[in-house]
């Protein structure tokens, strides 16, 4: 964390000690699991939708700094957006989170702290935890909602 730009560091630092979406959701619409052996970050989300807009976000991670306020950047951003907005958002970041070369649109609030993470591999995987995590969630609930919440596993993600 040291090494991160302090701007960056900053942003992070601050949705660690103050995660976004704490309150849980009781009747999900989108419930997935996503976990992160390689450093053993642990991550619940939960969204409610109405006419295929996210109306609210709850994510729970027990986990490092990174990963907790990835989760966090993640329940800020996605509140509000279509879910095919929410989609392509999961996927930029993914795409940025791999060093990709991407464009981040301005929208996209704290987001662009995490490419600071891509300096440090052994981290990208605590950051992209929270958004595979949404993907297989999302991926699931088009397909009809499952019985038990998906389980997403950052090795398997690839
Ligand atoms: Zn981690």
């Amino acid at each position: 964390m040291t090494n991160l730009d302090d701007m960056y560091r900053e942003v992070i630092l601050d949705h660690f000690r103050s995660p976004r979406g704490k309150k849980p959701i009781t009747q999900p619409d989108v419930a997935s699991h996503g976990h992160n052996p390689a450093c053993g970050d642990e991550l619940s989300l939960a969204l409610e939708m109405a006419d295929d807009t996210v109306k609210r976000v709850h994510v729970d991670c027990k986990g490092c700094a990174i990963s907790t306020a990835s989760g966090s950047i993640l329940a800020e951003v996605i509140k509000g957006r279509s879910l095919e907005e929410a989609k392509r958002i999961a996927g930029i970041v993914r795409k940025m989170l791999k060093g990709e070369e991407t464009e981040i649109p301005d929208d996209l609030g704290d987001v662009e702290a995490l490419r600071g993470v891509c300096n440090f591999p052994v981290r990208v995987k605590c950051a992209l935890l929270a958004w595979v995590t949404l993907i297989e969630g999302l991926r699931q609930y088009e397909q009809g909602r499952p019985a038990d919440p998906p389980s997403v596993s950052t090795e398997e993600s690839e």
